[in-house]
């Protein structure tokens, strides 16, 4: 007689906001995981945002739901790090460092006492900073310390170039790499539609870029937070990993001589399987974009350089 063994799946959310909730909310309907969690310092919160979904599970089924506390890391999968200040209208990125490498300090000990081999993916603003604080923090190895990166700015890059081709966004090739924020970098020397090359003039490419740049400010200024896009972006991650699919994402990893780039966290094109970023694909960038990559990365060296880590 064969015995079955059930193991179940477990994705915790730290931080039941917006991204935290919207997250759990996609991952629930795609049945990421059997098990997901919520913490939030605001548990009454991420109670009742686990109430509302399990309400939800007769149409559902398959998942458990609960708002936990630190121990339910014990056994989890992946970690996501959705918690901490988010970005006021007029803010950068960059302004809402040091008040969440505060928050983080405290949040990935907690995390590492009840966990060591699973993955932690960090969303929190500034995402490339904060994802190598945790990295520093955590002491983990770098490949299972992922930030989600430029993996949505990508997104949004692709979905207007589809806009203005009509094409379906998903069979866009092109990536946004560097900071997730203002010295990210569009890499039009490699955009293509099945391995055709885009016949933007310098116009459109500009203007295609400064939309997806200024993509997170429009939707925060008039609706107050992004959360459906970067929810998928996220759940796309997760499926990556639990599904072992050797993904090609362009999410934020520590950089070890990538186009020169090194000891820093920044989106870039990566394959993702379940230990995480299996690899790093140093692309071949023109001269221009490589310049602008070692700029986004001294930029963030400089601010990391102010921290006391
Ligand atoms: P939010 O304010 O709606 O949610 C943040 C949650 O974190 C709140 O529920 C709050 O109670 C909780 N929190 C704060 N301190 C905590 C702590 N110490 N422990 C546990 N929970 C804590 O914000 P949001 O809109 O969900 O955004 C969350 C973060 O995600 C922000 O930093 C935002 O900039 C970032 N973000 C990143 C991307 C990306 O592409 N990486 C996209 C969108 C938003």
């Amino acid at each position: 007689m064969t015995s079955l063994t059930y193991k179940p799946s477990r994705v915790v959310i730290i931080g039941a906001g917006a991204v935290g909730t919207t997250t759990a909310y996609t991952l629930l309907l795609r049945h990421r995981a059997t098990e997901l969690v919520l913490i939030d310092v605001n548990h009454k919160k991420a109670m009742g945002e686990a109430l509302d979904m399990n309400h939800g599970l007769p149409f559902v089924g398959g998942v458990k739901i609960w708002a936990g506390d630190y121990e339910d890391c014990a056994g989890a999968d992946i970690i996501i790090v959705t918690a901490g200040a988010s970005q006021k209208p007029g803010e950068t990125r960059i302004d809402l460092l040091k008040r969440n490498v505060g928050i983080f300090q405290d949040i990935i000990q907690k995390i590492t006492k009840y966990n060591r081999d699973g993955i932690l993916l960090i969303a929190t603003n500034p995402v490339d900073i904060l994802s190598y604080v945790t990295w520093k923090i955590s002491g983990w190895d770098a490949r299972r310390v992922i930030g989600s990166g430029t993996l949505l700015d990508s997104a949004r890059f692709r979905y207007l170039i589809g806009s203005h081709k009509e094409i379906d966004p998903r069979s866009i090739h092109g990536h946004i790499i560097g900071e997730h924020g203002d010295s990210e970098l569009p890499v039009w020397s490699l955009a293509n539609i099945a391995g055709t090359s885009l016949d933007f003039d310098e116009t459109e490419r500009n203007e295609i870029f400064a939309d997806t740049k200024n993509a997170a400010s429009e939707i925060i200024n008039s609706k107050g937070s992004t959360s459906y896009a970067i929810a998928l972006a996220l759940d796309r991650i997760v499926a990556a990993i639990l599904l072992n699919e050797s993904a090609v994402l362009s999410v934020s990893t520590l950089l070890q001589d990538t186009n020169g780039v090194s000891d820093i966290y920044l989106g870039v094109p990566s394959i993702v399987d379940r230990r995480g970023v299996r690899e790093i694909l140093d692309l071949p960038l023109n001269d221009e974009e490589k310049s602008l990559f070692k700029r986004s990365a001294d930029l963030l060296k400089s601010e990391i350089s102010k921290l006391d880590l």
